[in-house]
Formats: C-alpha cells, sequence, structure tokens
C-alpha cells in the first residue's frame, strides 16, 4: 500500500545538474564537448553525437558547468537545506548520475583540501559553526549514522567488519506508529566536533562495498546515506525545555548506468537490477511529489525511499544534483540523466 503524501511543495524540491570537467585521458583522446551550460539561466544543451541539429535543451534550479567550485555549489545549493535542518526540519540531499561522473567528488570531495570539500564535509563546518555561535543560549546534541544499501540489504557502515569478509546480515526495517520508519540495530554515534565527524565518514567510506565492473573498476554498486540529526533545547516561556530536532540525509546513489553498458551477467546482473530498482523507485516518488496531483507517493517500493521517506516531501527539503559527463561517448547515459532529472522538476 502506498502511503498518502503531506500536500506536495514544489518548492521543497530543488533539482540542479553539474558537469565535470573532461579527464586528463579524456583531453588526451580529443573527445569531443556535447555539453553547453549557461549558468545565469540554468540553461543546458547537449547535442548528439551523430547530429549537429539534434539538441536537447532543459531548464532545472541551478546548472553548474566544469568550472564551478565546491564552496559555490554548497552556497547556493546545500547551504539552505542544512539552515533549514538547523532549524527544525528534515532534508535530503542526493547525487543522481553514471559512474565517473562526480557524484563522490560532489558528495565527499577531498576533505582534507578546504577547497575541494564536497557537501557532506562542508556541512560538519557549517553545522558546528552554527552550534559554536549559540551555545550559550540553546544545548546541542548532534548524532550521525552511516549505512549501505546494497543488493537491498542493508549495513551499518560504522561498525567493525568481521575478519576475512565474513558476511553478516543485513539490517532491518521497520516501522515505529509514532517516530515512523527506522532501521533496527543502526548504530547512531554522538559527535562534538568537526574531526570525530570526518573520523566516522572516514571509516564508512573504508567500508564500503565496492565492485569492479567494466565501465570503472572503483565503481560504486551501493548506495550510501550519511544522515546527520541535530536537536537543540532551550529553556521555554513556560519553564520547560523547548526541544527543536532537524535530520540530514546526505546521499550518494550508485551509478545509475544500464547494465548492458556495463558486461554484466550473472550476480553482476542480478545486483544491477536492484540498483535500477532504488533509482525509479526515488524517481517515482520525487516525481509524484512535485506533480502535486498524485494523492500518494510510492515509498514502499524500494529500502532506499522508505528509508529516506520522513525527509522527502511534506516540509522537508530536498536537493538533487544530477552529474554529468561532458563528453560525446556518453551522450546515452547524459540525456537519460537529464530526463530523470527533468522528471523531478
Ligand atoms: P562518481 O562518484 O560519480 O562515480 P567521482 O566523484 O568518483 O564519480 O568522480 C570521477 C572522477 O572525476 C574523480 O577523479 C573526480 O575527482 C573527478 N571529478 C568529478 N567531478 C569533478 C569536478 N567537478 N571537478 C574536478 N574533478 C572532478
Ligand atoms: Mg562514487
Amino acid at each position: 500500500a502506498a502511503v498518502s503524501a503531506p500536500k506536495p511543495s514544489t518548492e521543497n524540491v530543488i533539482v540542479t545538474i553539474r558537469c565535470r570537467p573532461f579527464s586528463q585521458k579524456e583531453s588526451a583522446a580529443g573527445h569531443k564537448k556535447i555539453v553547453a551550460i549557461d549558468p545565469q539561466t540554468a540553461y543546458i544543451s547537449l547535442t548528439s553525437p551523430k547530429s549537429e541539429t539534434d539538441v536537447k535543451s532543459f531548464t532545472f534550479d541551478a546548472a553548474f558547468d566544469e568550472t564551478c567550485k565546491q564552496q559555490e555549489v554548497y552556497d547556493s545549493t546545500a547551504r539552505v537545506i542544512v539552515d533549514a535542518v538547523l532549524s527544525g526540519f528534515n532534508g535530503t540531499v542526493f547525487c543522481y548520475g553514471q559512474t565517473g561522473t562526480g557524484k563522490t567528488f560532489s558528495m565527499q570531495g577531498i576533505s582534507d583540501v578546504p577547497e575541494l570539500r564536497g557537501i557532506i564535509p562542508q556541512a560538519f563546518h557549517h553545522i558546528f559553526s552554527h552550534i559554536s555561535h549559540r551555545s550559550t543560549e540553546k544545548k546541542f546534541l548532534v548524532r550521525v549514522s552511516f549505512l549501505e544499501i546494497y543488493n537491498e540489504e542493508i549495513k551499518d557502515l560504522l561498525i567493525k567488519q568481521p575478519k576475512g569478509g565474513r558476511k553478516i546480515a543485513g539490517l532491518e526495517l521497520k516501522e515505529h506508529p509514532e517516530t515512523g520508519v527506522y532501521v533496527k540495530d543502526l548504530g547512531t554515534h554522538v559527535v562534538k566536533s568537526v574531526p570525530e565527524m570526518e573520523a566516522l565518514m572516514t571509516l564508512g567510506n573504508k567500508n564500503r562495498s565496492v565492485g569492479a565492473t567494466l565501465m570503472n573498476e572503483n565503481s560504486s554498486r551501493s548506495h550510501s546515506i550519511f544522515t546527520i540529526t541535530v536537536e537543540s533545547s532551550e529553556p521555554g516561556a513556560d519553564g520547560k525545555d523547548r526541544i527543536v530536532a532537524g535530520k540530514l540525509h546526505l546521499v550518494d546513489l550508485a551509478g545509475s548506468e544500464r547494465q548492458s553498458k556495463t558486461g554484466a551477467s550473472g550476480d553482476r546482473l542480478k545486483e544491477a537490477t536492484k540498483i535500477n530498482l532504488s533509482l525509479s523507485a526515488l524517481g517515482n516518488c520525487i516525481s509524484a511529489l512535485v506533480d502535486g496531483k498524485s494523492s500518494h507517493v510510492p515509498y514502499r517500493d524500494s529500502k532506499l525511499t522508505r528509508l529516506l521517506q520522513d525527509s522527502l516531501g511534506g516540509n522537508a527539503k530536498t536537493l538533487m544534483i544530477a552529474t554529468l559527463s561532458p563528453a560525446s561517448y556518453n551522450y546515452d547515459e547524459t540525456l537519460s540523466t537529464l530526463r530523470y532529472a527533468n522528471r523531478a522538476k
């Protein structure tokens, strides 16, 4: 059964695209650039490698070209979502796109190089700077968890992995009548500083399961969700503490490429089917939310959407960054990413 939507609002969904630069290898090979972006108007056009006159164009809430810096992306997109979380709303930020287009670069970047920090470490700095400015009036409690969905199985990325690659059972999704969907036995960690959060991010990344595909040896076949909960309390006029809590999901999705291109078969194919299931379920939920006419949002169709349910739609703020390659040989995947993003507008 589908859950009824709590009055969808399109303003709560921001859809942006980001195109990465050519890699050295691509430049050396002389690949043609087929993506043109006007950041001013958030307009993007994609030229077919088969015909110069076949040009498809789209506009989004924002469009970032290859010269855009991490800080710019954060300031014009994620910053308002983190601010909303600090005032007690829920939010989700996710990157969608083909493997190798900059999802992990955008979400994580390189956290020890300040100008290359992605959205996750920038959010850490943002949150703790907010807290340090308000710690005299309010008390704060920040907690994080980090999980992975691989083959529709949920794994806690912040626990010590068993030796010798021994498999542990996936965690169960449960539903509480009042507090909603949660993952049974998922660890939540109280953090008091940016370095503590960064250490957990690093630990979780190490634990992420990575499978090699023909597309990219390091291609990630799993979705990861880094969740930050910020709770603040201050004495209210009635003498009782006033508690405000917001939750932020930071999601690095698996590559959106279709399995045919990666030459998948057997287990890999089964895996790819499940990845595509979650991605299409997410697309269907967002499109139902922004459409405004749908009476229900199909959250129940995948573990990913069930987990994000309380932070997608309603009063929650959602940011999608669709990541693109500029090169002509990725035309089909780029077009399919643009269409996916376009449905979410
Ligand atoms: P994905 O997570 O989508 O598979 P990555 O984030 O791993 O892709 O990016 C692939 C490569 O491209 C990495 O070497 C990354 O550093 C580089 N890259 C991606 N986006 C950018 C960007 N906007 N600017 C510079 N380098 C980028
Ligand atoms: Mg990645």
